[in-house]
C-alpha cells in the first residue's frame, strides 16, 4: 500500500499531524493508497514554498510554461488507459467516462498551453499626442485551488493549467475522496518539468486545509469548484480580505423536449445526461421537461431503456452505471428519494440501494425516475445522483418558466426541430451553457464554462476566459513626447 506525502517545494513530505487517511474504490471498498491528514502548519509550509518559487516562475517565459503543460499532456496521452482506470477505481465512473475525464484534462492542457503565446492585452491610442496606452496581463501571485471529486483529472487540470500558464504558483487541495488522481497529476507535472514549489498539494479535511487556504492572507485568489454551501462559505470569508474568488458550483439542469423534437435523439440525450457518471456531474440532467403530446411516449421508452441499464463495477465494460462516490453520497441520494416519495412524486423505476453479491461492497443506487410536479424539492434541489424527475408542460413558455425556476443556472438543453424555438431558447434559458438537440453534458474545453445565479459568481473556466480568473490587468501609459502632458487638464 503506497503512503503518499504532501507535495511541498518539490518534495513528498509527511504531515505535521502524523496522521493518514485512506482513499478507496467506491465499487469494491478496496483501499487504493493512503494520504496525509494535512494541517494549518502544512498549508503554511506550502504557501512559503509557493512564495519562494513565485519570482522565478513569474519571469519564466509563458511559451516555455506552455511547453511544460504540453509535455504533461503528452505524458497523460501516453498513459491514458492507465489513468482512465485510475479515475474509475478511485471515483467510480465507468471506464469510458474515466478515459473521457483524462481526455478532457489532456485537451485543456493542450489548449491552454497556447495561451503562453497569446495572453492578449490591448493597445489603444491616447487622448494626448505622442503617447501610447496598453494593457498587460500579469499573474496574481500565490493562488489556492480547491477541487471536487467528480472530475478528478479534468477539473484540476482546468484550474492548475490556467493558473500555471499565467505565471501563478499554487497551493492545491484536492477532494478527500480522490487524492490519488491529484497526486498522480502532480507527479506528471513534475515529470514534465514543472519547477519545485510552483505547485504544492496539501491533502486533508475541508475545514482545516481548505479553510487555511481560503483564510491565509498570502493567497491572493481562490479558485473553487464544489457545492453551493461551500462556495458561499468561501466567498464570504475571502470577501473580508478582498480576495479574488472564482466559484463553479452546483446545477439542477433541465432537458426540455418539445412536441416537434426527434424522439430518438431526445431519448438518447436524457439517458446519457441523467445516468452518465451515475448522475454525479455538475451538468447532469436532473429534470426532464416534456411537452404534453410527446410526454407519454417518451416516458414509456425512457422507462424501458432505464430499466435495461446495467449497474455494477465500472471497470466491467458491459456496465452502464457505476456506484455513487461514497457512503455520504449514497445517504444523500437515498434521502432525496425518500423526500420525493413523501412529497407525493410517483416513482416509476428504481428508488432503492442495490444490494446482494458485488453490490454490498460498494455504493450502488438503482437508476431512478420520478414523475413529479414542478415545485417539489426533488425538482428544485441538486441531488447529484442517478435520479431524474420528469415534469409535463403544455407550452414552450411554460417549459422555459419551469426550467428557469430554480436557484441554479449551469447547463440546459432543448430538443426541437423548430429553428425559431431553438433560437428563442438560446436566449431564454437562464444558464451558462445551453445545448440544442444535445444533452446537458458534453462541454468542450475551448468554450467558456460556468453558470449563472447560484451556480457561481460570474467566473468562467476553460476557453479564452480561463486566464481572466488568474490574471491582473495592468494599464500602462507610455509618453514619448519629451514633455509633461496632463490628461483631462486643459488650463
Ligand atoms: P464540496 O463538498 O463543496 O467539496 C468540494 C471541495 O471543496 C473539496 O475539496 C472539499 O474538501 C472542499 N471544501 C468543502 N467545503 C469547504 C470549505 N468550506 N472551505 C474550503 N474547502 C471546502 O463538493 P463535492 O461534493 O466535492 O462536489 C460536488 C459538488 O460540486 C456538486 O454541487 C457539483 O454540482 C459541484 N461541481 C460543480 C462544477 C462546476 O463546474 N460548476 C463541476 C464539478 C462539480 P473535502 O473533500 O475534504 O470535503
Amino acid at each position: 500500500m503506497t503512503e503518499y506525502g504532501l507535495y511541498i517545494g518539490g518534495k513528498w513530505i509527511k504531515s505535521d499531524s502524523g496522521k493518514t487517511f485512506p482513499t478507496a474504490n467506491p465499487a469494491t471498498g478496496e483501499t487504493l493508497a493512503t494520504f496525509q491528514v494535512g494541517t494549518q502548519k502544512d498549508v503554511d509550509k506550502a504557501i512559503e514554498a509557493a512564495e519562494k518559487a513565485l519570482p522565478r516562475w513569474k519571469k519564466f517565459p509563458p511559451p516555455k510554461r506552455g511547453e511544460i503543460l504540453l509535455r504533461a499532456a503528452a505524458i497523460m496521452r501516453a498513459r491514458k488507459d492507465e489513468l482512465g482506470k485510475l479515475v474509475t477505481q478511485e471515483m467510480g465512473k465507468i471506464l469510458a467516462e474515466g478515459k473521457g475525464d483524462v481526455q478532457e484534462a489532456i485537451d485543456f492542457l493542450e489548449y491552454i498551453s497556447g495561451e503562453g503565446r497569446r495572453m492578449l492585452g490591448e493597445t489603444t491610442p491616447s487622448e494626448l499626442p505622442n503617447k501610447l496606452c496598453l494593457t498587460l496581463r500579469q499573474p496574481i501571485g500565490v493562488v489556492g485551488c480547491i477541487t471536487p471529486w467528480n472530475f478528478p483529472m479534468a477539473v484540476p487540470c482546468w484550474k492548475l493549467g490556467a493558473a500555471l500558464i499565467t505565471g501563478n504558483t499554487i497551493v492545491y487541495k484536492p477532494a478527500t475522496l480522490t487524492p490519488l488522481c491529484a497526486a498522480t497529476l502532480a507527479e506528471i507535472l513534475e515529470q514534465a518539468g514543472l519547477p519545485a514549489g510552483v505547485l504544492n498539494m496539501v491533502t486533508g479535511p475541508a475545514e482545516v486545509v481548505g479553510d487555511a487556504i481560503v483564510q491565509h492572507l498570502s493567497i491572493r485568489a481562490v479558485s473553487f469548484t464544489g457545492s453551493v454551501a461551500a462556495g458561499k462559505d468561501i466567498y464570504a470569508k475571502a470577501a473580508r480580505m478582498l480576495k479574488r474568488v472564482g466559484l463553479e458550483l452546483g446545477g439542477k439542469n433541465p432537458q426540455i423536449v418539445m412536441d416537434d423534437a426527434r424522439m430518438d435523439l431526445a431519448l438518447e440525450g436524457v439517458l446519457f445526461g441523467a445516468f452518465g457518471t451515475a448522475g454525479q456531474r455538475c451538468t447532469a440532467t436532473s429534470r426532464l421537461i416534456a411537452q404534453e403530446k410527446v410526454y407519454d411516449e417518451l416516458l414509456e421508452k425512457l422507462l424501458v431503456r432505464t430499466k435495461g441499464l446495467k449497474v455494477g463495477n465500472p471497470l466491467d465494460p458491459a456496465v452502464d452505471v457505476g456506484p455513487v462516490a461514497s457512503a455520504e453520497q449514497e445517504n444523500k441520494v437515498l434521502k432525496y428519494i425518500q423526500i420525493g416519495i413523501e412529497e407525493g412524486a410517483k416513482i416509476l423505476c428504481g428508488g432503492r440501494k442495490q444490494t446482494g453479491l458485488q453490490y454490498d461492497k460498494g455504493f450502488f443506487i438503482e437508476p431512478t425516475i420520478f414523475e413529479a410536479r414542478h415545485g417539489m424539492r426533488i425538482t428544485k434541489e441538486e441531488i447529484f445522483g442517478p435520479v431524474l424527475s420528469v415534469v409535463k408542460v403544455r407550452t414552450y413558455e411554460e417549459a422555459v418558466k419551469v426550467a428557469n425556476d430554480v436557484e441554479y443556472g449551469l447547463s440546459s438543453s432543448i430538443y426541437t426541430s423548430n429553428v425559431n424555438t431553438a433560437f428563442r431558447a438560446m436566449e431564454d434559458l437562464e444558464a451558462g451553457v445551453t445545448y440544442i438537440n444535445a444533452p446537458t453534458i458534453g462541454a468542450e474545453v475551448h468554450l467558456p464554462f460556468g453558470g449563472v445565479k447560484n451556480t457561481g459568481n460570474g467566473a468562467r473556466e476553460a476557453g479564452t476566459e480561463a486566464i481572466h480568473e488568474f490574471t491582473e490587468i495592468k494599464s500602462v501609459f507610455i509618453d514619448f513626447s519629451g514633455k509633461l502632458q496632463k490628461a483631462q487638464i486643459t488650463e
